[in-house]
């Protein structure tokens, strides 16, 4: 496994912009790329004076728009960009480019010799920004042309499985400097993980607040690679975990879980890992050797019969949200019951539910756990949900009431209102104003607990509040079950004693 440098790219209008991002992320970069593409064609004219205008080796690369660059004019125009970045090389090889992206078919051999002579070295590349690269290792044979060239290949992979080929394929290749790269949210790990691809870069841009240009799909700023990754320190002996899901829009369980290790002082790393099907995160899995999972919407259900064990819990509940290998086998268990109880106890200050008339609101996947953890701590509950046969299904399984989701059980949502669970994901970010039960209104005595957590305050939470009621969303169970997962994953405790659920819950 390779240390792989960090190379921040430079999408920047201006080198002015530029230089800001160098000094922005300096402490969290190995060397740069100036993405002259992107530059205004004034700007271009000046790309010479760059590299003696930091203190850090650049990459000079002018990128077409057929390889997910900004530049469109023909090759003649490319090459004279690119001449004019090497022009009058200076004895001081650190006011020079460090190296220059070429790619595969740019044929203009004067550049070449030229970044030779004056050496810089040249980084061979072929982009496929729509779909994946095969037979990586034959494709590097075909682009071999010099042994001091460093192969880099870029691609989209169209799902999970063309990320695990890669990282088998990795494994196979024979000594050169390359830099392999799987693009977008699939990819991600091809990112953190560079050094298990033997990567001579790991590429980022800066962040998206600072409103730069993100170079290319799936990059992250160089500040979180570091530090909330700890990319620095992943080695030969770093524990893989991961989370997956499908699209696995915006997880905080990255940030739950490497704050955990962190905090903990283990060698550990966390990623999110999106899969469309079961079987393709634990090809990944096996491929790279994650040693557990965080698993959610929507392969809860659907990974179950791929595991030699499940936790009775999870049997009870019908879903798995964590995997961990126990004496060899895949084992499965689930938190969220676990971490909605001990969230909900902390929040109401008691030890069970019991006197409770308690409403659930929903009957999906979390449905489940909320209700096999207030029947467990001894609550009455009647569950409400739009589609009248789920309510009752689930209900029947632990001697609930149900009732339709709608005006018509207002009444009966009223005798069920000591404390209301609301499940459903109706108020869930992109659509805030949306109300699950709007039919309802809160007279101040009863107590709310939303699941959702993004937003911080949901639509329901608000009337609640305004009505006086004590309201919690869903973050507190977020981080409980996640602090369930980390234990059963490291066989630690998690430091949630420090006061982290407080920082985390500030941080998000
Ligand atoms: P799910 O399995 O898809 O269940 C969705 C539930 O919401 C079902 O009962 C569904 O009713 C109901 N529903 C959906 N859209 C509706 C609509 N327009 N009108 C009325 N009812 C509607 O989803 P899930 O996995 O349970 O997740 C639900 C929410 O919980 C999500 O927002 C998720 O982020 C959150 N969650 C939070 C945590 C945490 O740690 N805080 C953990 C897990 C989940 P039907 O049965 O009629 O379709």
């Amino acid at each position: 496994m390779v240390k792989s440098k960090i190379c921040l790219c430079l999408t920047g209008k201006t080198l002015d912009e530029d230089i800001r991002y160098v000094n922005k992320y300096r402490d969290f970069i190995d060397l740069v790329e100036l993405r002259a593409d992107c530059l205004t064609e004034d700007q271009q004219l000046k790309i010479r004076e760059f590299p003696q205008m930091i203190d850090v080796p650049a990459i000079l690369t002018v990128r077409r728009k057929s390889d997910g660059g900004n530049f469109s004019a023909g090759e003649g125009s490319r090459a004279v960009i690119m001449a004019k970045g090497l022009a009058y090389a200076n004895l001081d090889k650190t006011k020079n480019f460090a190296y220059i992206d070429l790619e595969d078919d740019f044929n203009v051999p004067s550049i070449e010799e030229a970044a030779r002579a004056f050496g810089i070295r040249i980084i061979r590349s072929f982009h496929n920004i729509t779909g994946p690269v095969q037979h990586i290792e034959f494709k590097i044979q075909g682009m071999s042309r010099f042994n001091d060239e460093i192969y880099k290949i870029a691609f989209k992979p169209n799902s999970l499985s063309d990320v695990s080929r890669l990282f088998k394929e990795a494994e196979k290749l024979e000594k050169k400097d390359v830099i392999l790269i799987a693009m977008g949210s699939f990819g991600f790990a091809t990112r953190v993980l560079s050094g298990k691809l033997n990567s001579f870069i790991t590429f980022t841009s800066p962040s998206h607040e600072s409103g730069a240009l993100q170079a290319a799909p799936g990059q992250i700023d160089p500040e979180t690679l570091c530090k909330l990754y700890n990319f620095r320190n992943i080695n030969e002996d770093t524990k893989i975990f991961a989370v997956t899901g499908f699209p696995l829009a915006a997880t905080k369980s990255p940030l739950i879980h490497n704050k955990g290790y962190q905090l903990a002082g283990i060698n550990c790393v966390y990623l999110p890992v999106p899969a469309a099907r079961p079987e393709e995160i634990l090809d990944f899995s096996s491929a790279l050797g994650i040693r557990g999972l965080s698993v959610t919407v929507p392969h809860k259900e659907t990974i179950m019969p791929f595991l030699d064990d499940i936790s009775p819990s999870a049997i009870k509940i019908g879903s798995c949200n964590t995997i961990f290998r126990k004496n060899g086998k895949l084992y499965g268990t689930n938190t969220d019951a676990d971490g909605f109880s001990k969230a909900l106890l902390d929040f109401l200050g008691r030890k069970n539910l019991k006197g409770m008339k308690i409403s659930i609101i929903g009957a999906g996947g979390a449905a489940k756990a909320v209700a096999y953890g207030v029947h467990a701590l001894r609550g009455k509950a009647c569950i409400f949900n739009r589609s009248l046969e789920k309510a009752k299904k689930l209900a029947s399984a632990y001697g609930f009431k149900f009732a339709s989701l709608d005006i018509s059980s207002s009444n009966l949502l009223s005798k069920y209102s000591d404390l209301i669970i609301q499940t459903t994901p109706i108020g869930m970010l992109p659509e805030p104003d949306k109300d699950p039960i709007p039919f309802y209104s809160f007279k101040g005595h009863e107590i709310l607990y939303d699941i959702i957590y993004e937003p911080s305050e949901t639509k329901v939470m608000k009337r609640a509040r305004d009505a006086g009621c004590r309201v919690s969303n869903g973050f507190s169970m977020l981080v409980h079950q996640g602090a369930l997962q980390f234990e059963f994953f490291t066989g630690m405790q998690y430091p949630i004693d420090n006061g982290l659920l407080e920082k985390i819950t500030k941080e998000k």
